[in-house]
């Protein structure tokens, strides 16, 4: 917060955008977020007449502000369904409260709520997973986030795919992609790389695949921190406590980029900018070394290996 005038109505200012060089009050900060996401829908043609659009929520900020804008742009639109899954983990003293506040602001704004468990889907909760990986000396992968992520992401392709969602949305913001695209780098991992971008139906030759659902980032150029203010300046009520297992290279990456930004302003849409640059060459770089993707021998979900990454990580009890 800030003691400063807002740099277009000269009312007293919310929010400094560094980047811009400009104070922002309450509506002209909230009217720049949803006009940015609203620039960023069209440009990268996010949404087609018939759309079916699951959004991944969560209740935390992102997700909560993804559900409430999509709902802002196409509340209007009879042709559009707009629909929310929430995947429960199975984090003790975690989840349950934030998808409470998930199925509450479904429940506000009239959008139908899907839930899914992990335990339902693999025999087990997170918590009781990372307990016998963390004991079993013979797994090299530790890291709750890599089974979490592979997991959920695993999980919301197949669900919202069954659901009958033409593209599924979810929250990731700038700093987000930022971080992915460091992360991916650093462990050359070639294939992420090549479904990152805009248009994340593609595998890495570059062809749409219709066993993945479209995913579509409607936040991918806002700032994580202004995320945050659109959704407490919109009264959204959301879950803030972070999660237990929030540890390992992807925190190291967000503390750098942070770091980072608050130096040198707007490196963060630069990284973005730059990788958006490049990644045709990657997909082209990818499919040489990977190749089409194919059907998991256990799942049956599109994979680059013979058994995919969820069965591997969630079958090797
Ligand atoms: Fe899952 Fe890691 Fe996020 Fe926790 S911090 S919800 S374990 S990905």
């Amino acid at each position: 917060m800030t003691s400063d005038k807002c740099s277009w109505c000269g009312k007293k200012a919310v929010f400094f955008r560094k980047y811009e060089g400009k104070y922002l009050c309450k509506y002209h900060f909230c009217q720049s977020i949803e006009k940015k996401v609203r620039r960023v829908v069209r440009k990268h043609r996010m949404i087609h007449p018939g759309d079916r659009i699951c959004v991944a929520v969560s209740g935390g900020k992102d997700s909560s502000v993804v559900l409430y804008l999509l709902h802002q742009i196409v509340k209007n639109r009879r042709d559009i369904r707009l629909f929310a899954v929430s995947i429960d983990e199975g984090i003790e003293g975690y989840r349950p409260e934030s998808l409470k506040m998930a199925e509450s602001l479904c429940k506000k704004l009239g959008i139908e709520h899907h839930v899914y468990t992990f335990k339902e889907m693999f025999g087990e909760e997170l918590d009781s997973r990372m307990k016998k990986v963390r004991a079993d000396d013979s797994l090299q992968i530790k890291e709750s986030c890599t089974y979490c992520g592979v997991g959920r992401r695993y999980a919301m392709n197949k669900f919202s795919r069954v659901l009958g969602a033409t593209k599924l949305a979810t929250g990731h913001n700038l700093d987000d992609e930022a971080q992915a695209v460091l992360l991916n780098y650093i462990r050359g991992d070639l294939f992420r790389a090549s479904r990152m971008g805009p248009d994340t139906d593609r595998g890495a030759n570059g062809k749409k695949d219709s066993m993945f659902v479209s995913r579509i980032k409607p936040l991918r150029e806002i700032p994580e921190r202004e995320v945050g203010l659109y959704a407490l300046l919109k009264g959204l009520e959301v879950h803030q406590t972070e999660c237990p297992y929030a540890s390992g290279i992807r925190f190291e990456a967000r503390d750098f980029l942070n770091h980072l930004e608050d130096k040198y302003p707007g490196i963060k849409f630069s990284i973005l900018e730059t990788f958006e640059k490049i990644i045709p060459y990657i997909r082209q770089f990818a499919q040489k070394e990977i190749g089409d993707l194919v059907l998991c021998r256990k799942c049956g979900e599109p994979s680059s290996h013979e058994v995919c990454k969820t069965c591997e990580l969630w079958d090797e009890k």
